[in-house]
């Protein structure tokens, strides 16, 4: 399985309804920045990190796979991956500027292009190559409702149909206006609406500082939330350690770590209660699997995050025994849809999304992480264009279909320099004008 070339690529696809906030972040795309491995037999594995869709930044992670990676790849053997990945990590001059940032973007997308090299190599999904087992049902929430850019009687109305209609009996809200009160205003109608049976998280995305999260969580522990998500600056391991132990929300937090390392700290302080570690932010399965190992030591339940659209997680929550672990007195609740025409809706997407998979080229039928379904959403919502979702980001699936139809010109401001064994490919849908922009 000898590589013969490494090609970049960059996606950039919109999200439905114009534009999706929280408290940090408001994107009208999301971009898929990523690699197709090649192999001299003509195996093509596919890998890729999740962004922002800003193309100049997206460029300089297609410009490290490109320029750094792939001339250490070319001509290796694509199943050894754990030794690939030590290759590219702590290769001097790339340790020396990387260990995160874009240099660790590109190797998540390195990384998983491999396994799928393997997976499809021994023509399996990940899940089986991993050792996983397909007969269990994933435990999932929906956050697609909870954006902070909802107003507050959508965002109710939101939250109850993801229960009521779709089955789902988990469900997250972002928080993180300037007036914490705010946010406790639309907790308890939230909460009002939904019953006292369902999982309700929160996710602040770092927003507050400490004094401000102790008097935020002090008024909202009676609302019971489940766990409340990035409520401090990412890096800070001694904040969320004294959060943690001045109220009794769960802290959940690791869509922003870059490094076992760093999961590490947080773990030996007690500042985080669940792991979310995310493929696309790490170096990849590979690390993924030891940040999941290291929980599981630990005996911290994991709930990957999804900024891969969770089409790789799916198959890593199959897997590892983290992704089972639960509390003590906690319900186990499965989150595929409870009823018949909400598992109808289900199936229905689950069809578009693999044909839209496959028009975008990101997805074999041959087996890879473009394998297993992606359960942690049902079909689109009622009254709402019923588009393919990936995650909490509805793809825009017209568009990309589309899209796929353009050939995949060599980006002239990215090009690779001509050695005919690597190439970069940029492919950035138009930005539409949002028509129906959320507050
Ligand atoms: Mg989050």
């Amino acid at each position: 399985m000898r590589i013969a070339r490494i090609e970049p690529f960059i996606l950039h696809i919109p999200v439905t309804g114009g534009s999706i906030a929280d408290s940090t972040h408001r994107i009208s795309h999301w971009g898929v920045v990523g690699t197709k491995i090649v192999t001299e037999e003509g195996l093509e594995g596919y890998g890729f990190t999740g962004t922002h869709a800003d193309l100049p930044s997206d460029r300089l992670i297609t410009a490290c796979i490109r320029d750094c990676y792939a001339p250490l790849l070319v001509g290796e053997d694509a199943a050894e991956s754990n030794r690939l990945w030590l290759k590219l990590a702590r290769h001097p001059a790339l340790q020396w500027v990387g260990r995160a940032g874009i240099t660790q973007l590109a190797l998540a997308a390195v990384d998983v292009a491999l396994w799928d090299l393997k997976a499809k190599k021994a023509g399996v999904p990940l899940w089986h190559l991993l050792g996983g087992a397909s007969k269990p049902r994933l435990e999932a929430y929906n956050t697609d409702i909870g954006w902070l850019s909802i107003p507050k009687d959508q965002l109710v109305e939101g939250c109850r149909r993801a229960v009521e209609q779709d089955g789902f009996h988990r469900i997250k809200v972002k928080v993180g206006h300037a007036d914490p009160g705010i946010d406790i205003g639309r907790l308890e109608a939230v909460r009002h609406a939904v019953g006292p049976h369902v999982s309700l998280a929160i996710d602040g995305n770092g927003k507050w500082d400490l004094p401000t999260c102790k008097r935020f969580c002090a008024r909202a522990e009676p609302l019971d939330i489940f766990w409340f998500e990035e409520p401090l600056w990412y890096d800070d391991v001694g904040s969320h350690a004294a959060l943690a132990r001045d109220t009794s929300i769960p802290v959940a937090l690791g869509e922003q770590l870059y490094s076992l390392d760093a999961f590490r700290a947080f773990i030996a302080a007690d500042a985080i209660h669940y792991v979310q570690p995310d493929v696309t932010r790490l170096g990849g399965i590979t690390e993924y699997i030891q940040v999941a190992d290291l929980a599981l030591a630990s005996r911290l339940p994991v709930a990957p995050h999804a900024g891969e659209m969770s089409q790789v997680h799916v198959h890593l929550a199959y897997w590892h025994q983290a992704t089972r672990l639960r509390g003590a007195g906690e319900r186990r609740r499965w989150l595929l849809p409870q009823t018949p025409a909400a598992r109808r809706r289900h199936d229905a997407h689950e069809r578009r999304l693999r044909a839209l998979r496959q028009t975008a080229g990101l997805t074999s039928s041959r087996g890879g992480h473009g394998r297993a379904a992606v359960r942690e959403w049902p079909a689109g919502l009622p009254g709402r264009p019923a588009v393919p979702r990936l995650g909490s980001i509805r793809w825009g699936a017209a568009r990309l279909r589309g899209a796929s139809r353009q050939p995949i010109e060599p980006d002239p401001d990215n090009a690779g320099e001509g050695n005919g064994r690597r190439s970069v490919a940029s492919l950035v849908l138009p930005r539409p004008q949002p028509s129906r922009p959320r507050g």
